[in-house]
């Protein structure tokens, strides 16, 4: 299989193999792709203990982990609870190839930022398939994007499409996704009946500029967001992570605008586009990792211009203060339903 470059069209430097992995079709299918394009491999022992990538610094060693792609067998088949946007997580992959200062995985990957894809798919559907039972009549919703970017790796494994096919089949099963990635042409095709839901994730241009490195620009990410719209998905947007700078409410009001122009055509979506509002936050132990991979980091991780909110087990993390996540909450919540009335904002958090 001959792979299509493209700027965003992710290609590995190194492919790791767990054993297992090479008994699935997908994995035999990875095999003979990283024969075609010359792309070094070995087998690893286990899809969590990679070890021996080049670099010598944090941020050396988080460079190469984005270049190296494992390909395992997803083994807990227990899916984790993903509240507020679905009911469970639908994990087929990990990571992603951007580089977002910001992104929570920095800490939840922890010492594993490279990319993972799993290649038991069907095992996996097939568990989705339980969950759904167990609740039906009532939907389940699972979030394929809860541990990376898996857009950016379909043009590889092809997984995403099966699992929108697969939902389109499950009258109680609804799916979505969130993505910074523009390659959805595989998808356009699929026979998705509208039970899944295709996010894409903006953010101002000075965010994107400063803090989402290799990642698709704005203006790609909306014209991706129109094409799947055309196909027939429902179509959602999460605005995240927002943060507050020296003008940060007319780049958001333009980035609304820009927005607006570029689906006026599409206006109104049936079902209602959704919007999902996430203010900025961090944690300690986020802060420390972020600064080891991105030592010159332009990041507000201020805790003295924060609210610190207790979270489980002790843990929590540093919000905006109450004042200024109500006046972001009210000035966007307003600014998009001016724009889109319509739609519907899930959720500002
Ligand atoms: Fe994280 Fe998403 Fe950026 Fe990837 S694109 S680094 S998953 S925020």
């Amino acid at each position: 299989m001959k792979q299509k470059e493209s700027a965003w069209h992710y290609i590995p430097q190194r492919v790791f193999f767990e054993e297992e992995a090479l008994a699935y079709p997908l994995g035999q299918k990875l095999v003979a792709l990283c024969r075609d394009l010359g792309l070094p491999t070995r087998q690893i022992p286990s899809h969590n203990r990679v070890t021996g990538l080049p670099g010598d610094t944090p941020s050396q060693k988080y460079v190469q982990a984005k270049k190296t792609l494992v390909v395992g067998v997803k083994r807990d088949l227990r899916f984790p609870t993903c509240r507020p946007s679905a009911d469970y997580q639908f994990p087929l992959m990990t990571s992603c190839p951007g580089h977002c200062e910001y992104c929570y995985l920095q800490t939840t990957l922890g010492q594993r930022p490279y990319l993972r894809v799993y290649v038991n798919v069907e095992e996996m559907l097939d568990q989705a398939a339980t969950y759904i039972a167990k609740k039906a009549p009532e939907p389940t919703t699972f979030e394929v994007a809860s541990s990376g970017d898996p857009l950016s790796v379909e043009h590889l494994t092809g997984s995403l499409f099966k699992t929108i096919e697969f939902f389109g089949d499950q009258e109680f099963g609804r799916l979505r996704f969130v993505t910074k990635f523009t390659g959805v042409e595989p998808l356009l095709k699929a026979r998705h009946k509208g039970h899944t839901r295709f996010r894409f994730s903006l953010n101002s241009e000075r965010v994107l500029r400063d803090f989402e490195h290799r990642t698709p620009p704005v203006a790609e990410r909306i014209a991706a967001a129109a094409q799947v719209a055309r196909a027939g998905y429902p179509l959602g947007f999460i605005i995240a992570p927002i943060m507050v700078y020296p003008g940060w409410e007319d780049d958001y009001l333009r980035l609304f605008d820009q927005l607006k122009k570029e689906l006026a055509s599409l206006q109104p979506l049936s079902p209602p586009v959704t919007f999902e509002l996430i203010q900025h936050r961090f944690t300690a132990r986020a802060k420390k990792v972020i600064l080891e991979r991105f030592p010159e980091s332009r990041l507000d991780m201020d805790e003295e211009k924060r609210k610190f909110k207790y979270g489980k087990y002790g843990m929590g993390k540093y919000v905006y203060p109450d004042e200024t996540a109500r006046s972001m909450k009210d000035l966007l919540q307003t600014a998009l339903l001016e724009r889109f009335p319509d739609a519907e904002v899930e959720y500002f958090t």
